[in-house]
C-alpha cells in the first residue's frame, strides 16, 4: 500500500513547535516509505481565519524544507462536496436538522453539568424529521446509541469509546458551513489518506470521525496521535504564545536543522544526544520509538543544537541563512569581502545567527569614542606601548593569527607584563570593548591597514 499522509493546519494563528512536529513526522513518514505528503489548509472557521496565516504556513514549510506533493488542498474550495455528503446523510436518515435554540442548548448543558455527566445534546430533534423553511438550523450526525468504537493507535495502542457517551455532533453550522469533524472525514477519504498523523488533542475526535466514515462506507485510515508537547512551565503550547512560534525561532537566529533535529529526538526512547546528523536522524525515525507521555520542551537543548548546526552546516548555507539578518540592519552582504574570515573567527563563540551580524557591526564600527579615563586606568604607558605595536605590526608581512599572537606574547613576556592587561588594552583601543572576543582574532579580522589606523588614531587623543 502506498503511504499517503497529510498536514492539515487551520490558519487561525502562527504555527508552533507542536504543529510543525506533526508536519515533520507526516512528511518524513511519507518520504521514508516512498509515499506522498499532502498539504491541506483547513480554512472553514471564517471567524478566526486570516490569509496571513496561510501565507506563513507556506513560508515555514519552505523554510523547513518540508515540501508537499501535488497542489495545496483548500477546504474552502470544497464546500459543494461537503454539501453533497451532508445531503446524502440527511436523505439516508443518518443525519438530521436541529432547530433547537441557543438558550435551550445552554440549559441542556447546565443540566448535564449539574448531574455530573459529560455535556451532550439530548436528541430532541433526532427523530422528528423536521424541515422548516426560513428558520436557521444546524445539521447533526445521528450517532449510534449502543456499542463501542474501537481503534488502534500506533502510539497510544488500543482505544475504546462508548457510543452512548458520544454526541450527535454538528456537521453543518447554522451559517451553512461544515464543521471540522465532518470535513476531515470527507477530505481524508477524497485525498486517499492512509495514515492520519496529528496531535493527541484530536484523540477524542477520532471515534466521531470513525462513526461518520463508517456511515459513508469510507475506508478507515490508520491513526497516529502524537503525544502532547508542553512548555517549560508544563503548559500546553498555543498559537497565541509567541515563544514557541516558529517565526520567533527564525527571528532569533535558529536554523531549520536545529528545530528538525530537536523534534526528531523529542520523546524518543534512548534519546541519543550524540546523534546530530540530520540524515541519520531521519533514517532512524520510527513511530515505535515514540514515547506516549507528554514531552517537555528543553530550551537549553535547542540552543545547544543551534550552536552545533551553526558550526556544521557549512559556510555557503550560513550565508543563505544570515542574509535576512544583514538586510534587517541595512547591510548589503555582497559588499562584505571577509565574511568567511568572520565565520572562522566567530562561529565557535555563538549560539544564534544574529550574533554574526552583531560581531560584524562591532568590528566595523570605527566611530566609537575612547575614554581617556578608561585608558589611564590600565596603568600602563599606553602611548608608548601602542607606538611599539604600530612598528611591530607594520613590519609584519604575513598577517596570520599565529604571527599576531607571537608579536603580542613576545612583547608581554620580554617586558614582564601581565598579558590580560595588554590584551584588554589593545581590545579596547581596537573595538572599544575591554572584554570578549579573542584579541588575536580581532586583530586578524580587522586586517593590517585598519589595525594600524585605529592604533594611530588612539595616539592622537
Ligand atoms: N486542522 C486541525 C488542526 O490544526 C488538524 C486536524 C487533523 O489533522 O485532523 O489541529
Amino acid at each position: 500500500m502506498n503511504i499517503i499522509t497529510r498536514f492539515a493546519p487551520s490558519p487561525t494563528g502562527y504555527l508552533h513547535l507542536g504543529n510543525i512536529r506533526v508536519a515533520l513526522y507526516s512528511w518524513l513518514f511519507a518520504r521514508n516509505n516512498k509515499g506522498k505528503f499532502f498539504l491541506r489548509i483547513e480554512d472553514t472557521d471564517i471567524k478566526r481565519y486570516n490569509k496571513k496565516y496561510v501565507d506563513n504556513i507556506f513560508y515555514l514549510l519552505d523554510w523547513l524544507g518540508l515540501y508537499w506533493d501535488n497542489n495545496v488542498y483548500f477546504q474552502s474550495k470544497n464546500i459543494d462536496l461537503y454539501n453533497y455528503y451532508i445531503d446524502l446523510l440527511l436523505n439516508k436518515g443518518l443525519a438530521y436538522k436541529c432547530y433547537c435554540s441557543y438558550e435551550r442548548l445552554i440549559n441542556i448543558r447546565k443540566k448535564c453539568i449539574l448531574s455530573k455527566i459529560k455535556p451532550k445534546y439530548d436528541g430532541y430533534c433526532r427523530n422528528k424529521n423536521l424541515n422548516y423553511k426560513n428558520i436557521k438550523y444546524v445539521v447533526r450526525f445521528k450517532n449510534l446509541l449502543s456499542d463501542n468504537v474501537k481503534f488502534k493507535d500506533l502510539i497510544f495502542g488500543k482505544l475504546n469509546f462508548k457510543n452512548k457517551e458520544l454526541d450527535d455532533f454538528i456537521i453543518k453550522r447554522s451559517n451553512g458551513l461544515p464543521t471540522y469533524n465532518f470535513c476531515v472525514v470527507i477530505d481524508d477519504n477524497e485525498m486517499l489518506i492512509t495514515d492520519i498523523i496529528r496531535g493527541s488533542e484530536h484523540i477524542n475526535n477520532t471515534p466521531k470521525q470513525i462513526n461518520l466514515l463508517k456511515s459513508l462506507n469510507f475506508k478507515k485510515p490508520r491513526y497516529i496521535h502524537l503525544p502532547i508537547i508542553l512548555d517549560k512551565y508544563k503548559k500546553k503550547l498555543s498559537k497565541r504564545n509567541y515563544t514557541y512560534n516558529i517565526n520567533n525561532y527564525i527571528d532569533n537566529g535558529y536554523l531549520p536543522n536545529t528545530l528538525i533535529s530537536y523534534l526528531l529526538k523529542l520523546g524518543i526512547y534512548n534519546n541519543n544526544l550524540e546523534i546530530n546528523d540530520i540524515n541519520k536522524l531521519k533514517s532512524i525515525f520510527n513511530f515505535n520509538n515514540i514515547n506516549k507521555s507528554p514531552c517537555i520542551i528543553d530550551d537549553n537543548k535547542i540552543i545547544i543544537l543551534n550552536k552545533y548546526y551553526i558550526n556544521n552546516i557549512g559556510y555557503n548555507s550560513l550565508i543563505y541563512y544570515i542574509k535576512p539578518f544583514f538586510l534587517d540592519k541595512n547591510i548589503n552582504m555582497n559588499k562584505i569581502n571577509n565574511i568567511y574570515k568572520i565565520f572562522f573567527v566567530i562561529l565557535e563563540r555563538i549560539y544564534f545567527l544574529y550574533q554574526i551580524v552583531d560581531f560584524y557591526i562591532l568590528i566595523n564600527n570605527n566611530n566609537f569614542k575612547l575614554d581617556l579615563n578608561v585608558l589611564n586606568k590600565f596603568n600602563l604607558k599606553y602611548n608608548i606601548i601602542i607606538k611599539i605595536f604600530i612598528k611591530k605590526f607594520n613590519k609584519l608581512y604575513f598577517w596570520s593569527i599565529q604571527n599576531i599572537k607571537y608579536i603580542i606574547n613576545n612583547y608581554v613576556n620580554k617586558n614582564n607584563l601581565k598579558n590580560k592587561y595588554i590584551y584588554s588594552l589593545l581590545r579596547y583601543i581596537l573595538i572599544g570593548k575591554r572584554h570578549g572576543i579573542d584579541l588575536f582574532k580581532i586583530i586578524f579580522i580587522l586586517n593590517k591597514k585598519e589595525v594600524l589606523l585605529r592604533l594611530n588614531n588612539c595616539c592622537k587623543i
